[in-house]
């Protein structure tokens, strides 16, 4: 399987949003579109690579970096059933 890489990421996030729309599957809240960094946006691979997900518009949703990296590679009803209540706090720091 190849590397996901940042080429990826830009050959792929216009489409993903605009079949998903600024919001993080993760966590349910928006992405700036100006963010960078861990609250910028980054592509999740729902079916995780490591497991055999493929690069396509199917698999990938618009997700924070933050909680993209949060979910690694767990299955992604493991991670929504135990984490999606946790993750309030980090979007209420001060910036
Ligand atoms: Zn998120």
């Amino acid at each position: 399987m190849a590397d996901w890489t940042t080429a990826d990421y830009h050959r792929y996030k216009d489409q993903v949003v605009s079949a998903y729309g600024w919001l993080c599957h993760l966590c349910r809240k928006p992405i700036d579109p100006a963010m960078k960094g861990k609250q910028g946006l980054s592509l999740d691979h729902v079916l995780p690579r490591s497991q055999g997900g493929q690069n396509t518009i199917e698999n990938l949703r618009p997700s924070h970096l933050l909680c993209n990296s949060r979910r690694g590679d767990r299955p992604i009803e493991e991670y929504l059933l135990t984490e999606q209540d946790k993750t309030d706090w980090f979007f209420g720091l001060p910036n």
